[in-house]
């Protein structure tokens, strides 16, 4: 369905869970209280059959750590098999993947984002407070071995990330390693984002995908680079998506807390639709005061 700027809206993120197994720096405080009454998978099910109604044709699995809730890779495929929904993709860290890699294969999923900063053991213990990278380059491989499509997501930091070291994942392997700009959403605030702008390199592509993201090929490497930069270069007058928290709190931006509580409403269908409708313009990253939004990242999911 067109939003009132006449945006084709059909991407809808669903965060299944606000908790997560690692702490990174930028997303969530260490001392997180959890949300308690998430919806089920059977309200999550309902609300995707009424928006794929309404034109949405894509759906992510997101979090907090979506591989944290018990029968995620059920849940896909039971959103795979919705009348209209094309593509159901996943975001994780990855730390889980080594156990849930083969459901996830087997559920169908379109391709699998996976959040990773850094190759370095230190560093990744520093960002996410956990000593865990080798669990998730051993789930990257078996993943990348069941023939799923993988995508890393990396968010630079100043002086703590920005070597890239992490585009070695791209060396030899179809991995794309995808650099998001920091926004100034929950701990993220604290925060100053690396311009994409100012490392940007390697040969442009075509565009590909229905995301923001623009991609270049880089001369001796089987992967690629993508680079997602709501900071640097505002891609609002594109927007496809909606997002779901994990509560069933229906946000129209990243931005604003404007939206509807899909729970407690009795024509959902009526209420993505007023929320579509509501979409606004653009985000306000750019002028702090003007961000209503007080959620952080986990909630939301990204
Ligand atoms: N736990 C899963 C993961 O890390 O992929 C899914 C949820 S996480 C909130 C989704 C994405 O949001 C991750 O790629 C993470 O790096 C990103 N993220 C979290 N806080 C952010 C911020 N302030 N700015 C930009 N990206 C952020
Ligand atoms: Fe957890 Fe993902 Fe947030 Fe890191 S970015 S704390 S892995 S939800």
């Amino acid at each position: 369905m067109k939003d009132s700027y006449g945006r084709d809206i059909n991407y809808m993120r669903i965060s299944v869970t606000d908790r997560c197994n690692l702490r990174c720096s930028y997303c969530m405080s260490a001392n997180r209280v959890f949300n308690k009454d998430i919806l089920s998978f059977d309200e999550i099910i309902h609300i995707c059959g009424e928006a794929a109604q309404l034109g949405i044709s894509r759906l992510k699995i997101t979090g907090g750590e979506p591989l944290l809730r018990e029968g995620v890779a059920d849940l896909i495929k039971s959103l795979k098999m919705l009348k209209g929904i094309e593509r159901v993709t996943l975001t994780t860290n990855g730390v889980l993947l080594e156990k849930y890699a083969e459901a996830i294969y087997k559920a169908g999923t379109d391709s699998v984002n996976i959040s990773l900063d850094t190759l370095d053991r230190e560093k990744y213990r520093n960002i996410t407070g956990f000593d865990c990278l080798n669990d998730v380059l051993k789930g990257i491989d078996i993943l990348y071995a069941c023939g799923v499509p993988v995508n890393i997501n990396t968010v630079l930091m100043k002086g703590v990330n920005d070597d890239m070291d992490i585009l070695r994942l791209a060396k030899d392997r179809n991995i794309c390693v995808r650099f998001i700009e920091m926004m100034p959403i929950g701990e993220g605030r604290a925060f100053e984002p690396v311009p994409n702008s100012l490392i940007q390199r390697g040969q442009r592509l075509d565009k590909k995908g229905n995301g923001p993201a623009v991609y270049y090929a880089l001369e001796g490497y089987k992967g690629g680079v993508g680079f997602i930069s709501p900071i640097s270069a505002k891609f609002c007058a594109d927007c496809n998506r909606i997002r779901l928290t994990s509560e069933g709190f229906l946000k129209s931006c990243l931005c604003y807390d404007r939206g509807e509580d899909l729970r407690g409403a009795k024509d959902i269908k009526g209420a993505l639709e007023s929320v579509i409708k509501d979409k606004p313009k653009e985000h306000c990253f750019e002028n702090r005061a003007l961000i209503t939004e007080k959620k952080d990242m986990n909630e939301i999911g990204g």
